[in-house]
């Protein structure tokens, strides 16, 4: 192997020692990479039911071939653990130079178990683990934590995977920092973090990724380099993803008021051209990239001046629209707020839209929000309690559980709008308009998410009646799942997709040419199809049934009210006929689980013993 090294490094935070597993070319062909490799990492070292905030839940980092290469696009890292939002499996994937560190350190996973005694943050310098002290880093925002870091080592070539202190107080949504601003974001994970009292994961890595075929590698990547900086990728060069705004309200799908709508009356006021006009102050990337989809938005005068932060799509309509925001600089300073204290937007602003329709409701009262109104655009109230949400301060400590969990405790029929599926809350497209997208909300192995799926483009993209069910949707949405999973294993951003004539075949050339492992476009798609079982199989060893792969009674039993998808709601009839189609594509059980042969077929025979029936 020749971009990879073979090297699991293992750390055990109770025993403070480590050590290097290795791994051979056959096994890295199987899990290829980022988000694969880590769940299947996951697999391997985490207990079955395992407590997600107890010792026994293993965090996996997994590296990509690309990371440090000359494939534009590919500096990512994936990460996965047991969620302590879901309590099944949490996979995320982080950018940038975190990335190429861990692998210049000569490593394609790390595994990290166990739990520190007292807040220790470790130190990976090449082939040395040093645990340190992380007492004086307690309460630090994200970016402080990893400049206060790099100034302790005394090397900006330090990169540092951190949590804020939304992940040390354990909210269940927290998300681990890289990079200032590059998060593994969805599913807790800060919060297993927090939970071993590691502040952080630093990484100085001094050698030399090799690839298999350089000449090779030099030609495809200027090529893919050229098409990336095309037309292709136009709309994320110039606005990013905010750019998505008004296409959303426009077809009825932006969540607006805790998804009570799709439509936002006041959408022009807080679309990607606003943003650009007047929040804009530049555009940088990620390491490795020539798209740089990532817009500096800066506030320069009023209440919220001075707040600075990155904007995209999915934490706009999160804490914007969907909690009736129509003040762009407001927007801004929430997700501000979120990104300081290391928490997940999407699932931060869901959480407080939530807790704002219980309020419109009259299930919970000022006196509950401690003399806060929640009313509908509160720009300051949704500002404040992301701030008690990340201290656990008063209905912080509730909301700091998430819809699923705080619906439970506060009943009242809370439950048929806390918008979440597994526990995690949902994205940015509201699945009565999109409803190839509301069967990959319902079966998705992490929750509603549409980076996972990729189900909403048939839709979006007029492939399909958007607008209605039908069981040939099972097989789309399997297909639109393992090209997201080839996208997060191989890792490469999902932004270059369009520039790919045939992505399976050019991702499993680059594969070769950067590992030099030999894998063909067909055995690929077995590889990501091997993938999504293996996440499946984890869920499975958890205790997942059938009854999870559902939707949020809003979505099945509340007609959209208005907009481009009026009078849209996802049948239940219609969902039930898709997911057994689904099961039907997959090769599974009608009731969802996976029989002994297909994990035998997909070289995953230890799974098979485990849970195969
Ligand atoms: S396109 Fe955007 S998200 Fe993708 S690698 Fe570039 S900057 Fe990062």
């Amino acid at each position: 192997m020749q971009s990879f090294t073979g090297k699991i490094l293992h750390i055990d935070l109770t025993h403070r020692k480590s050590w290097v597993q290795t791994v051979d070319d056959a096994y890295l062909k199987r899990w290829i990479g980022g988000v694969g490799l880590a769940a299947r990492l996951a697999y391997e070292n985490t207990a079955k039911g395992a407590d997600p905030l107890g010792p026994d839940n293993a965090l996996c980092f997994a590296a990509s071939s690309f990371a440090g290469t000359l494939v534009p696009v590919g500096s990512k890292h994936g990460v996965a653990a047991k969620s302590p939002l879901t309590n099944r499996l949490g996979d995320c994937l982080a950018s940038s130079y975190f990335s190429q560190s861990f692998r210049r350190a000569g490593y394609d996973g790390i595994v990290i178990t166990g739990a520190a005694d007292k807040w220790i943050y470790v130190f990976v310098d090449d082939d040395t683990v040093t645990f340190r002290d992380a007492s004086h880093l307690l309460g630090k925002h994200t970016f402080e934590t990893e400049e206060a870091i790099r100034e302790e080592l005394g090397d900006e070539a330090v990169r540092v995977s951190t949590i804020g202190l939304a992940g040390e107080k354990l909210v269940r949504f927290a998300n681990i920092t890289n990079d200032r601003g590059r998060q593994a974001g969805r599913t807790g994970l800060g919060a297993v973090m927090g939970a071993k009292k590691l502040k952080a994961l630093a990484v100085r890595g001094s050698k030399p990724i090799d690839v298999a075929d350089p000449q090779g590698l030099l030609e495809k990547a200027k090529a893919l380099t050229k098409l990336s900086v095309g037309p292709k990728t136009e709309k994320y060069r110039v606005m990013g993803t905010p750019s998505n705004v008004l296409n959303m309200n426009r077809l009825g799908v932006l969540p607006t008021r805790n998804y009570q709508s799709g439509t936002f009356e006041h959408a022009d006021k807080v679309s990607g051209e606003v943003m650009l006009e007047q929040y804009v102050e530049k555009a940088v990337s990620c390491a490795g990239c020539s798209i740089a989809c990532e817009h500096i938005t800066r506030v320069r005068e009023g209440d919220y001046a001075g707040a600075r932060t990155s904007v995209d799509y999915e934490s706009l309509f999160a804490l914007g629209p969907n909690c009736g925001v129509d003040n762009l600089a407001a927007i801004i300073k929430a997700i501000e707020t979120c990104d300081n204290y290391g928490m997940d937007t999407m699932s931060s602003g869901v959480t407080i839209s939530w807790a704002m329709e219980c309020y419109q409701r009259g299930i919970l009262t000022k006196e509950d929000f401690g003399g806060l109104e929640p009313d509908w655009g509160n720009h300051a109230v949704v500002i404040k309690l992301a701030e008690m949400i990340a201290k656990r301060e008063g209905i912080g400590d509730l909301l700091a559980e998430g819809t699923k969990r705080a619906a439970e405790k506060v009943g009242q029929g809370s439950a048929h709008f806390a918008m979440n599926v597994k526990g995690l809350e949902a994205a940015g497209y509201d699945a009565r308009g999109f409803q190839t997208f509301a069967l990959g909300c319902a079966v998705g192995t992490r929750g509603p998410c549409h980076n996972r799926s990729l189900a909403y483009e048939p839709d979006a993209k007029g492939e399909v009646d958007r607008l209605k069910t039908e069981p040939a949707r099972g097989q789309i949405a399997k297909d639109c799942e393992e090209l997201a999973a080839l996208f997060d294993c191989a890792m490469l951003c999902k932004f270059i997709r369009g520039c790919l004539k045939d992505a399976w075949s050019e991702v499993s050339e680059l594969f070769t040419m950067t590992t030099g492992i030999p894998i063909t476009a067909a055995e690929m798609r077995q590889a990501m199809e091997r993938v999504w079982n293996m996440k499946k199989a984890f869920n499975i060893r958890e205790g997942w049934t059938r009854a999870e792969d559902w939707l949020p009674d809003r979505w099945t039993q509340d007609p959209m009210p208005e907009g481009g998808s009026k009078g849209a709601v996802v049948s239940p009839e219609g969902l039930k006929e898709m997911i057994d189609a689904y099961y039907l594509a997959r090769g599974w059980t009608p009731e969802g689980l996976i029989p002994k042969d297909k994990l035998a077929a997909l070289d995953m025979a230890d799974v098979a013993e485990d849970i195969g029936v």
